[in-house]
């Protein structure tokens, strides 16, 4: 953690929060000025160092407790911030990260389509098994034989007695 003295020229922001809960919640927060943090700390100063230093110096102003947090903000300026990307900057992507996660999608891409596949197998199937017994139904309706021996009377001419 760089000290005060840095966070000030990189124009970190400080916000402390009171974190008190008992007897209520307070929630209390301010955001001292760096140049005071400064003025009261020093300039080589290393907050995240000597943080338990650090935060027993702050008293709430509302509740008089000295239940604290702190949160370390980027320059207003900074790239990234309300741009709809986040408040940090993720940095370039890590390519074995990409890698993952594109093999990842494959693999997905590859088993939804298995799963396609065989849906449309089954849809035919089915649809071809509804065709054979519509057929068999049929067959049975108008009497011809599909199991056993040709029917000798299915070539003969109506009206004919053989
Ligand atoms: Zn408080």
């Amino acid at each position: 953690m760089p000290t005060l003295g840095e966070l000030r020229d990189y124009g970190a922001r400080l916000t402390i929060y009171c974190h008190t809960i008992n007897p209520r919640r307070c929630g209390n927060s301010w955001s001292p000025s760096m140049d005071q943090m400064v003025q009261y700390f020093g300039v080589d100063f290393d907050p995240g160092e000597r943080r338990p230093e650090f935060l027993r110096r702050f008293v709430c102003e509302k509740c008089g407790q000295r239940d604290i947090a702190t949160t370390w903000h980027p320059p207003a300026n900074t790239p990234g911030l309300l741009t709809g990307q986040g408040s940090h900057d993720h940095g370039p992507p890590n390519p074995v990260e990409v890698a993952r996660i594109r093999a990842e999608y494959e693999q997905g891409k590859a088993i939804a389509e298995m799963h396609k596949a065989n849906a449309d197998r089954m849809r035919q199937e089915a649809l071809a098994a509804e065709k054979a017994r519509k057929k068999l139904q049929r067959d049975l309706e108008t009497g011809r034989q599909i199991i056993g021996p040709p029917n000798p009377w299915a070539g003969r001419k109506k009206g004919r007695w053989l």
